[in-house]
């Protein structure tokens, strides 16, 4: 049905033209589910917008064809192109609330799609508008149609965009990062739901994810990309259970689980290649484990292993080893970690006691308080020394609200009530020396590295600065050696600490404020989402770090995150939470095998899961 043939799509660097996208081919049946996945900057969404001839201005598709059933879109005139776009092939887009008009309300937008490709119109055209919302889950469709978008949920909202997108029956669709934006309870409804109306419809359908776990679940066959190029073509059940290409292998073997626990996890060192480069050999090579001496000066080409499968490396090349290949980690890494060290006092770190927070809601023009909103509704859990506790449920259920409070960030903005006993103190009434003393203990590390890392000063100096704050004893001698040993420890060169953090990937920023975290010596970091903004391979390095830094100075962490393979990986206890209240909590393995609660069956019961082969 979908023919791509040789596309390359390049656009203007500031260090010269990036060849974002270089000689793809694939193709995809009528019917048939086809998932490209690889880490970002690899090229999946260059390849959707350019199946949509969507692309920004800067870049360009500068050769190949891209044919729907025999036609060759690329050659079409953009009048005929706008006809093909959203009637033919259909679009689903990661973040359903900027692809939708605010101003406008959800009906207009759908109607408006179906009279623009189909010739349905008025009353008609609204019939068919609340039929479809009625089909994607919209609960009182009639009512809801002449609803704003801002009154919608995130999942609801991404449903209306389905609706859209489908309502004008389009024989291809493209979901580009569907459900990242997502909670697992609704990614799943929104997968279940783009299964069924696919196999209703007969689309055939492009998913486009970082996530292996949903493609396991929904894709027949899988396309693996790096560094602009497909790099593996299996069927979905030969990617998962024998990964060839060593790339494909080393992904997912860096996958965090419950059955890794204890080892580190097989991070891919270096980064993914400059693509304004032109190659002599493999794209991989730096970072393989199973390079050979000619793959740094050998193009590797897709050579055919079966009927589905096909794989770019020398490794099964004409005359090569035709051997799978396995990369380890090295031998003393994979001998485990050493978990004995950690330490298991009987008294906890941090106990917090029926904690309450509240936030008031002011209206008006002198801003009076008219009500509250309760954001976490009494809870109480014990941290242990050197341990980690991880807080999971779905975003607005009030974790990231208790770390906020736990490290002070909520004074004069909320009501808090109960008790965080550190020490024996209450952290909630605590003034002067003992509260610098505490913000000195307790450190958050954010999600987002970069809004969280001052874009105007160097690397030294925003480490500098809460050792400044905290350690007003330190000298500047003292300051600086610490800085460097701690850049050391995080693994940052020295020299880094004179950069600014736009000069560093996300992985590495997310280093740095580990290390900002870590100058004071604290003894627990609370942790909100640090991994869930970066891709599998820099995750695997960012976990390790942590793994090994609380072996090695007996850190707790507090672990806010919704990735339940994660929390396998991580955590010692894990605490469940609901609209404010913990449902559940205990020993990790005994809360993830065993739940107790319907609310945790459902939670790990949404989470996508795939059997890790055993490479
Ligand atoms: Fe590794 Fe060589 Fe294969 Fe590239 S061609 S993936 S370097 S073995």
């Amino acid at each position: 049905m979908l023919d791509i043939q040789d596309l390359k799509v390049a656009l203007d660097g500031e260090a010269g033209i990036v060849r974002a996208v270089d000689g793809l081919r694939l193709t995809i049946q009528r019917g048939e589910t086809f998932a490209l996945v690889g880490e970002s900057g690899c090229g999946k969404s260059m390849t959707a917008l350019a199946l949509m001839r969507l692309l920004p201005e800067s870049v360009r598709i500068t050769a190949g064809r891209i044919e729907l059933e025999g036609g060759d879109t690329l050659a079409l005139p953009e009048s005929q192109m706008r006809a093909v776009r959203g009637g033919r092939i259909g679009m689903i887009f990661q973040e359903p609330a900027t692809s939708l008009n605010p101003v406008m309300r959800v009906g207009d937008q759908i109607v408006e799609a179906i009279a623009t490709h189909t010739a349905l119109r008025g009353d008609a055209a609204r019939a068919k508008a609340i039929d479809w919302l009625r089909r994607v889950g919209i609960p009182e469709p009639e009512r809801r149609i002449d609803e704003y978008p801002f009154r919608m949920s995130g999942g609801q909202k991404q449903r209306v965009m389905i609706a859209m997108t489908l309502a004008t029956e389009p024989d291809f669709l493209i979901a580009d990062e569907p459900t990242t934006a997502l909670d697992v309870t609704l990614q799943k409804q929104i997968l279940d739901l783009l299964r069924d109306l696919q196999r209703e419809q007969g689309m055939g359908l492009l998913l486009i994810t970082h996530d292996l776990a949903v493609v396991a679940g929904m894709a027949q066959r899988v396309a693996l990309m790096y560094a602009g190029q497909i790099i593996e073509v299996a069927s979905a059940d030969e990617f998962f259970q024998s990964p060839r290409h060593p790339y494909a292998q080393a992904l997912l073997r860096a996958l965090p689980a419950a059955a890794r626990r204890g080892e580190p996890l097989a991070a891919i060192a270096g980064t993914v290649p400059a693509l304004t480069q032109s190659f002599a050999g493999c794209r991989f090579a730096p970072r393989c484990a199973s390079a050979m001496a000619h793959c740094a000066t050998t193009l590797p080409e897709l050579t055919l292993l079966g009927p589905t499968r096909s794989v770019r490396c020398l490794l099964y090349a004409e005359g090569g080893a035709h051997t799978p290949v396995h990369p380890e980690v090295s031998k003393g890494a994979r001998q485990g970690f050493d978990t004995s060290a950690r330490t298991d006092l009987s008294s906890p770190l941090l106990a917090i006691q029926n904690l309450r927070v509240r936030f008031p809601i002011r209206k008006g023009l002198l801003q009076r308080v008219s009500g509250y909103f309760d954001a976490v509704g009494g809870v109480s859990f014990d941290i242990q020394p050197g341990q980690t506790l991880a807080l999971v449920g779905e975003s607005g259920c009030g974790k990231t609200t208790i770390g906020k409070a736990i490290v002070q960030l909520l004074r004069g903005q909320a009501d808090i009530e109960g008790r965080a006993l550190l020490g024996g103190s209450n952290l909630f009434d605590m003034q002067g020396d003992a509260l610098q003393a505490a913000r000195r203990d307790i450190q958050i590390i954010f999600q987002d590295p970069f809004s969280s890392l001052n874009p105007r000063m160097r690397v030294f100096e925003i480490l500098e600065e809460g050792l400044t704050a905290l350690h007003p004893d330190m000298d500047a001698g003292a300051r600086r050696a610490r800085l460097e040993k701690l850049a050391e420890q995080v693994g940052l060169r020295r020299e880094a600490l004179e950069r600014f953090p736009h000069e560093f990937s996300g992985g590495q920023r997310q280093r740095i404020a580990i290390a900002r975290a870590l100058a004071v010596q604290p003894k627990l970091i609370v942790c909100d989402e640090p991994t869930s903004a970066l891709d599998v391979s820099v995750q695997a390095q960012i976990l390790n770090l942590l793994e090994q830094l609380q072996r090695e100075l007996g850190v707790a962490y507090l672990f806010i995150t919704h990735n339940i393979g994660v929390v396998e990986y991580i955590a010692d206890h894990v605490a469940v939470m609901r609209a404010g209240r913990i449902v559940e909590q205990g020993p990790g393995e005994a809360v993830l095998q065993r739940p107790q609660h319907d609310y945790t069956r459902t939670l790990l019961a949404a989470v996508p899961r795939m059997v890790l082969a055993t490479v």
